[in-house]
This record gives structure tokens, C-alpha cells and sequence, in this order.
């Protein structure tokens, strides 16, 4: 869809481009994607402005995603994925990685922008353990209850419930602590939760003024603040190394300067449910 119409799905979902950006649409501008249009590019050249190392940060925060699922698959027997705002289908997405470590890992996409429902349904078609819903984690209880998450998701069984890049797309009057409580209530003893979101950085008026032009432009695109991500982690045990710049979280090789913007303005962790 690199054109600025229409386009007709394989799941016969005509997705519109009616003049308003979506997030989704945004990030895959951001990721080098062909899934947007001219008024998603021209939110992200506006946020490039700002902030040129956002492409790079985007990559950053792909890679822990991979990192976060392998690990959990692999090493801690996690078979069960939420992952909610997941985003457009791109390089290497959650079930891929999943199902490499276990075949029999179950995924399910949450998203509230129907065009992730378009390509992530042909995509799928053939995995019969990996399910795309269309719903709005500002409504925690009718994501649970979608139809597709509770035949995929056992709730009595450990989950990974993965809020990548989203919460930064929940204002604060729309309550993401207590998104993330009802979350944490729905799942047992044993269960993860992977977050990920923009960070307030003292020394970088360009993290304030991100969020001048993202809130702007796009209604969403809170850049948080140490503390106020730490609570999201509230009732959870964060794993080691914490809650920490993305590229820095159990890194497959050695990172040579932190100190940049690219490398600190998204932080994020891993927390276990105990
Ligand atoms: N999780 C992916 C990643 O980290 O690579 C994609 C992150 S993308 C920046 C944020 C996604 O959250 C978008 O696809 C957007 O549509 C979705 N989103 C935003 N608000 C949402 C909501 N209230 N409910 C569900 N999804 C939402």
C-alpha cells in the first residue's frame, strides 16, 4: 500500500485512507515499510526532525522484542504470547521468533488499527496457532474476552504478555497503570510482562518536544518518565538487567556507546508475576 487510496485485502478489508494518521502506519514508515501513507510519512518526517535517531530506536526496539520472545520460549518454557498494539506485519514478527524456539507457541496480535487485522489475516492463514484481533486495550476486559484470545489462551497456564511500544500510545487520563493492573490480574502466578515505551531524558529537550509534535500530530506519544514507567511495573519482579535502554537489555553483542539518544530514549524491561 504505498498508495494513498485504497486497498483491497486478500481478507476483503478495505482500509481507507481517510486523512488521519495511525500509529501503526507511523512506526511502519519508521521501519522502512511499504504499509502507509502520505499523511502517516508526513508525521514521521516531522518526528524525524526532531529526533533524527528514531529510525534506529525503531530497530533497537525490534530487536529486544526478538530477544524478549526467544528468551521466554526458549529458556523459560513461555508458550503463550499476548502481544498487544503489536503492529503492522514486518521483519520477524513475535510468532516467527516464538514458534522457531516451540512450535507450538501460541501468539495472538492485538490491535486497534483494523489494517493490522488486513495483512496480519493473510499472513496467517495457514498457522493455526497464531490469531490477529482487532480490539482496544483501553478496554481490558473485551481484549481477555475476544472470542480468538480465549481459544488461543489458556489463563491458567503462564503467559507473556508483551506491551512493546504501546503504552506510550495510552494518555495518562486514559489510565495505563490501571490497563496494565487489570492485565496483571487476568493472568497466573508464573506469567511475564514485556514493556517497552519512550523515556523522558533530563538532558534532551528533543524527548519533550517528540512528544509536543506526537500529540500534535497524532493525538498519542506520551515520552514518560523513569518513575512513571517503573509503576507500570508495579506487583511485578523485574528481571536483571531492569529496566533499562532497549539496546542494553540482555544484548547479543557488546554495545559500544549508550550515551546516545538513539540508544537511550526508548527504555524497557521484563517483569514475572510471582
Ligand atoms: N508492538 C510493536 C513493536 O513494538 O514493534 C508495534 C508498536 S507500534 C509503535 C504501536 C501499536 O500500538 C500500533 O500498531 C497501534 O495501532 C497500536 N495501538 C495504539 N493504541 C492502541 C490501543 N488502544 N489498543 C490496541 N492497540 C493500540
Amino acid at each position: 500500500m504505498s498508495s494513498d487510496s485504497a486497498e483491497q485485502t486478500e481478507s476483503e478489508v478495505v482500509v481507507l485512507d481517510n486523512g488521519v494518521p495511525t500509529a501503526a502506519r507511523v512506526y511502519d514508515v519508521m521501519l522502512d515499510g511499504k504499509d502507509n501513507y502520505a499523511i502517516d510519512r508526513r508525521v514521521a518526517e516531522a518526528s524525524l526532525a526532531v529526533m533524527p535517531e528514531l529510525k534506529e530506536i525503531a530497530i533497537h526496539n525490534r530487536a529486544i522484542l526478538h530477544r524478549v520472545v526467544r528468551h521466554l520460549a526458549a529458556d523459560e518454557g513461555i508458550t503463550q504470547f499476548l502481544d498487544l498494539g503489536s503492529g503492522l506485519p514486518t521483519v520477524r514478527n513475535t510468532h516467527e521468533v516464538a514458534q522457531d524456539a516451540n512450535p507450538e507457541a501460541k501468539v495472538v496480535y492485538v490491535d486497534i488499527d483494523p489494517i493490522v487485522l488486513a495483512h496480519g489475516r493473510a499472513l496467517l492463514q495457514d498457522n493455526p496457532n497464531t490469531r490477529v484481533v482487532t480490539a482496544d486495550i483501553r478496554k481490558p476486559a473485551e481484549v481477555l474476552a475476544h472470542p480468538d484470545v480465549q481459544e488461543m489462551i489458556d489463563f491458567s497456564k503462564p503467559v507473556c504478555v508483551m506491551l512493546c511500544g504501546i503504552l506510550h500510545h495510552i494518555l495518562d487520563e486514559e489510565d495505563p497503570e490501571g490497563i496494565v493492573k487489570a492485565l496483571r490480574e487476568a493472568v497466573p502466578s508464573g506469567s511475564y510482562f514485556f514493556i517497552t515505551n519512550f523515556t523522558r531524558l533530563s538532558d534532551s529537550p528533543e524527548s519533550e518536544e517528540l512528544e509536543r509534535v506526537l500529540l500534535s500530530q497524532l493525538g498519542t506519544g506520551r515520552v514518560r518518565t523513569p518513575e512513571e514507567l517503573e509503576r507500570f511495573f508495579d506487583g511485578l519482579e523485574i528481571l536483571p538487567p531492569g529496566i533499562v535502554p532497549l539496546p542494553l537489555w540482555r544484548p547479543d553483542e557488546i554495545v559500544t556507546d549508550a550515551t546516545t539518544i538513539g540508544v537511550r530514549f526508548m527504555t524497557g524491561g521484563v517483569g514475572i508475576k510471582r
